[in-house]
């Protein structure tokens, strides 16, 4: 018998598009797609706060779940038709439980911010006094700072890290702490390569009367894994993004114990949000299943053993790091003694096919748009496979791309980005076509 004749096809039968429905329907948008599914396949990405999803969280994010409108909470739905959805919510929210071993978890939160921003509206009235750590010493925008509506809304009061050790002066939190006596103390941040001391943060928020919010959003697939020690026993409330460490989709949760959940909830739903993104909770929920397996403790530990690897391999090429090291996944480079301004550096380095962020470093003499660091993380480069012994290389071609970068060498860049494309080819990035 022979074959029908067919039509030739765009693609070859054996790569069929990704997307066939969207390169269909809108040409203009399926090649972006396809555009930043190379870029982050052929880079070394080493944003801390990025990772990339398994292809089971992908799927999931992409559902008919879309479809549906669910505000309030399962078995207490503003909307009918509920049957599976409330499945969807109560699996992601059991498996928070169980994950973390915390009394109460909420789900819904669009994203990091909005999930602080939800705290707020639970546990303070506008123009109270709050405590964070100060943008530029590595916290984060929504933890008071002004430029932010916590920080506009709330009397925003803050703390930071000694000169001489970059670490966090306890003395002066608690001083600070019982002085002002903020509603809630929040800690945690984005740029703190060290672990946080959440008992020392629980006794001066008992002391002096406040919430303790830890913010995890960075380290919280370190907590899974067990590679970072966990706040449960000392904050009040716990607030994460479900997309950095723990290898989720873009969303958020916030966890408590059980004397907190109706506040928390009625925070998010209805003060601040209106139906939750099902679709998100289901891919959340995945993640979760993913994150309590044996092989993610293994991710976590290794995340950590390449954090501290390549800080050795920079400390070895003489580079200055800010705490002089590393005890997480994230590495906040000080390149004054380079002579090259963090953004410079960014720019060239991302040329060179390594994707860093510039960074404000603690007591930063240049201006935050501008600033005297870059930002470093080994959460993606985990995900790809990468192990301790890339990691000289990584701190080779960062060494060179710094260099390159200083004495504008977009040659030597060049050739960075070239080696770079070559090792990443050898491991793919999940959930990226091949
Ligand atoms: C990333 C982050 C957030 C905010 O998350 P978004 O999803 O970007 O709004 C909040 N707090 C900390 C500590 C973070 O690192």
């Amino acid at each position: 018998m022979t074959p029908p004749v067919t039509a030739p096809a765009a693609h070859p039968a054996q790569h069929p598009h990704p997307h066939p429905a969207l390169a269909a329907a809108d040409p203009e948008i399926a090649a972006l797609v396809g555009a930043e599914e190379r870029l982050q396949a052929g880079t070394l990405r080493l944003i801390p706060s990025e990772n990339y999803v398994s292809p089971a969280v992908l799927e999931a994010s992409g559902t008919v779940l879309q479809n549906k409108y669910s505000e309030g909470y399962p078995n207490r739905r503003y909307y009918e038709g509920q049957q599976v959805i409330d499945q969807v919510e109560a699996l992601a929210v059991a498996r928070a439980r169980d994950l973390f071993g915390v009394e109460h978890a909420n789900v819904q939160p669009y994203s990091g911010s909005p999930a602080n921003l939800a705290v707020y509206l639970a546990f303070a009235e506008p123009g109270d006094t709050v405590m964070g750590m100060a943008l530029p010493m590595g916290g984060h925008l929504t933890h008071g700072w002004g430029v932010s509506a916590t920080g506009k809304w709330f009397r925003g009061v803050q703390y930071g890290v000694r000169a001489d050790t970059g670490l966090i002066d306890f003395d002066e939190v608690r001083a600070l702490a019982l002085k002002e006596r903020p509603k809630i103390i929040f800690c945690g941040g984005t740029a703190l390569p060290r672990t946080i001391d959440f008992a020392a943060f629980g006794e001066i928020a008992e002391e002096s009367g406040a919430i303790l919010v830890a913010d995890i959003a960075h380290i919280a697939g370190l907590i899974a894994g067990g590679a970072h020690p966990s706040p449960v026993p000392y904050a009040d409330v716990i607030s994460t993004t479900t997309h950095k460490t723990l290898r989720g989709p873009r969303g958020a949760m916030l966890m408590s114990r059980e004397s907190h959940a109706r506040a928390i909830d009625k925070a998010v739903f209805p003060g601040l949000q209106g139906g939750p993104h099902n679709q998100t909770t289901a891919a959340i929920a995945v993640a979760l299943h993913e994150a309590a397996r044996p092989s993610f403790r293994a991710y976590a530990e290794t995340v950590v053993a390449n954090a501290k690897a390549l800080a050795r391999e920079l400390l070895d090429r003489g580079f200055d790091l800010v705490s002089g090291g590393t005890d997480n996944h994230l590495i906040l480079v000080d390149l004054t003694p380079r002579h090259v301004p963090g953004k410079v550096a960014a720019k060239a380095l991302d040329r060179a096919g390594l994707v860093v962020n510039y960074n404000t470093v603690p007591y930063d003499t240049r201006k935050p748009f501008d600033p005297s660091g870059i930002r470093i993380g080994t959460p993606s480069l985990t995900s790809r496979g990468l192990t301790v012994a890339h990691m000289g290389a990584v701190a080779e071609w960062i060494d060179r791309g710094v260099a390159a970068a200083g004495r504008g060498d977009e040659d030597a860049l060049a050739v960075i980005r070239a080696e770079v494309a070559e090792l990443m080819a050898a491991y793919p990035a999940p959930g990226l076509p091949v």
